[in-house]
């Protein structure tokens, strides 16, 4: 085995998108409910749970999180695929273990 070296490799493109992304510094094991709208780092009042069939089983559930503010966009978003299911208060959902 030979490592070839010659040469400094070019640094990948920094295309990162570092909007909003700062100073998270959560447990990994309790992720911060925020709103799933882009941006928005609101609490949740909604959970949209929703399933794509063309990549989910019909039982599976994904669930978008959605504020006051957002619960009508995020859900309009999934009801013109075809994907929504459920919207259900998110209290509903963050007490989740039992
Ligand atoms: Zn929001």
């Amino acid at each position: 085995m030979e490592e070839d070296r010659s040469g400094a490799r070019p640094a990948p493109p920094a295309d990162h998108d570092q909007s909003g992304q700062r100073g998270q510094e959560q447990g990994a094991d309790q992720a911060p409910l925020v709103c799933s709208a882009r941006g928005c780092r609101a609490a949740p009042a909604w959970g949209l749970r929703w399933n794509n069939p063309r990549l989910h089983t019909p039982e599976r559930r994904k669930t978008w999180l959605a504020c006051d503010e957002h619960r009508e966009r995020l859900s309009t978003h999934l009801d013109v695929r075809g994907f929504l299911r459920d919207v259900v208060p998110a209290a509903g959902l963050t007490g989740g273990r039992s």
